[in-house]
């Protein structure tokens, strides 16, 4: 039966101070209400029980997503739409950014958050495997103050949380820790659009010398809480992957699972199906380990001044790619992607800024300062959708480029391969917000994102 909305009060406070008095003020009684996608399911039903409600959709402060040097904290009020199309998030935690894109439909991600999914608490809830393995934390906020909880231990039981009734999650924090490491998510469902996951997998590692180091294996839908796989992990932590170990971790984590039976799948078939998941996602790590690519193996023979001008081309710092050229030989891909980061991160102002100047304005094909024909064709194909736009969003970007540069003192750096050029003009206009620190660590990311898509188009030859 449905509600009758005459019984309800609605309320929505300007801001989180007057949303936690307000939380405060009569404990228990007022329920928050965010992108509504689970309560308005249950208002429709005639289920929800709480008759007041406090909306906190569109509080600025829970909307905000901020990088620092050893973490993101992405805001609980974030959409999934807002998760997923955010950069750092799709770089260095691809499997909550997709987790955001396989939620629903696509008016579900533009409503739902990622706070509601986790105080929702279904164990089928699709950002919670992918918090887990990046090892989340969540901050709490309410007249008392913050407090920091991870999120392992936030989940106590089917649908219950140690949420007090005052509290609201201001936002979710997660470390950026995880550069070098092979990941793999998947859902498996009735199908894979709007449909609830049976069986959920949010898996990490990195590879050490043909090793598996740091197996981080969560698992959604099995159990009445997301879990992470202790037993199968500590399995696999320092082994050699092998195709013995991959059928000892699948057999393990079938029997760790221990799965419910639900109306969407039974135990066994979900034991089944994480065992075979566990054994994909090994076997794709596995795949990561083949021998050097023969553009590898080439370059780690080139002597020192030719290895740093050819891979200049990925990254227009000298100090980076003589770096690189003396971190040399490298086993695999990975490696030199986890090495670049590293590099990168630990670079001054200056060899960034010698970066940036190795690309061409967005809409414009000559560089400031230009490096090799190789490197000025892949700018050209980093930016062909930007390229395509229509004359009106040309002009708006050359006019956001002219006010950038006058701004900052230097050209706009963004990793635009894939992105419309209305796409990039939006992501102008919001950097043009920026503080001048904050926005140089934003151009800083975007390059260290450029040279990991550059260096993997060169290693494929
Ligand atoms: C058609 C449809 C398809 C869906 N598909 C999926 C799917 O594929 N995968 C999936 O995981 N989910 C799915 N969902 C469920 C839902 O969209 C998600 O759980 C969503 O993340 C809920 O977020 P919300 O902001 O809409 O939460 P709301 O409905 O607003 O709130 C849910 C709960 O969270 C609490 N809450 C919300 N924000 C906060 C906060 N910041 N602090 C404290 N408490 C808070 C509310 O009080 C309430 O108890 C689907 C729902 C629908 C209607």
């Amino acid at each position: 039966m449905r509600s009758d909305p005459a019984e309800y009060d609605l309320v929505a406070p300007a801001n989180l101070q007057a949303a936690v008095s307000l939380l405060a003020s009569e404990p228990g009684r007022w329920l928050p209400i965010a992108g509504g996608t689970d309560l308005m399911v249950q208002f429709a039903a005639g289920t929800l029980r709480a008759r007041k409600l406090i909306s906190i959709a569109r509080l600025p402060e829970l909307r905000r997503t901020e990088v620092f040097a050893e973490e993101i904290e992405i805001g609980a009020g974030c959409t999934y739409t807002d998760v997923r199309k955010h950069d750092i998030v799709d770089s260095e935690f691809p499997m909550l950014a997709r987790a955001a894109s396989w939620t629903g439909g696509i008016a579900n991600q533009n409503r739902g958050t990622l706070g509601g999914n986790i105080v929702n608490a279904s164990p089928a809830g699709d950002s919670l495997p992918a918090l887990l393995a990046y090892d989340a934390d969540l901050i709490l906020v309410s007249v008392r103050g913050e407090r920091r909880v991870p999120y392992a231990s936030f989940h106590t039981g089917y649908k219950k949380t140690k949420l007090a009734a005052d509290e609201l999650i201001r936002a979710v924090r997660l470390p950026r820790r995880f550069g070098g490491y092979f990941s793999h998510a998947r859902k498996v469902g009735t199908r894979n659009a709007q449909a609830v996951s049976k069986v959920c997998i949010a898996a990490l590692a990195r590879m050490e010398d043909g090793t598996v180091q740091d197996a981080r294996i969560a698992f959604g839908s099995i159990a009445p809480m997301p879990v992470r796989l202790a037993e199968t992990e500590r399995l696999l932590n320092r082994k050699r992957l092998d195709p013995s170990l991959v059928l000892l971790a699948s057999k393990t984590a079938a029997a760790e699972v221990q799965p419910i039976d639900d109306i969407r799948s039974t135990a066994r078939y979900r034991a089944a199906v994480a065992g075979n998941l566990v054994a994909e996602f090994l076997e794709r790590l596995g795949e990561t380990q083949r021998a050097p690519s023969e553009v590898l193996a080439r370059w780690n023979g080139l002597p020192a001044d030719e290895a740093e001008n050819e891979i200049l081309a990925c990254c227009g710092s000298r100090v980076w790619a003589r770096g690189m050229a003396a971190r040399r030989p490298f086993l695999d891909e990975a490696a030199v992607l986890a090495a670049s980061d590293e590099t990168w991160r630990n670079l001054g102002e200056s060899d960034w800024m010698e970066a940036f100047r190795s690309h061409p304005r967005i809409g414009e094909s000559r560089a400031a300062q230009i490096l090799s024909a190789r490197s000025a064709a892949w700018s050209a194909q980093e930016q062909s959708n930007a390229a395509a736009a229509d004359d009106a969003i040309k002009i708006a970007l050359a006019e956001a480029n002219r006010k950038y540069v006058r701004q900052f003192g230097r050209i706009f750096i963004v990793c635009a391969a894939g992105k419309t050029g209305s796409e990039i003009l939006q992501i102008l206009r919001r950097r043009l917000q920026n503080d001048d620190g904050a926005e140089l660590r934003e151009a800083a990311e975007q390059q260290r994102q450029i040279t990991q898509i550059r260096l993997r188009k060169w290693l494929q030859g």
